[in-house]
């Protein structure tokens, strides 16, 4: 799955994918940009809803 990585300014292979909550009780999915390593975040979604 591919989420916008600020370092890279562009949209990045994910490594490592987790679901997690946020504070809020939100899912979001958090791994590293494969490029560069830089913390990735999809908030509102599960790795499910992903496929
Ligand atoms: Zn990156």
């Amino acid at each position: 799955m591919q989420a916008y990585c600020v370092k890279c300014r562009t949209q990045r292979d994910m490594n490592d994918p987790r679901d997690e909550m946020t504070k809020n009780n939100r899912p979001i999915i958090k791994g590293k940009c494969a490029n560069c390593g830089t913390g990735l975040n999809i908030i509102g979604k599960t790795i499910a809803q992903m496929g």
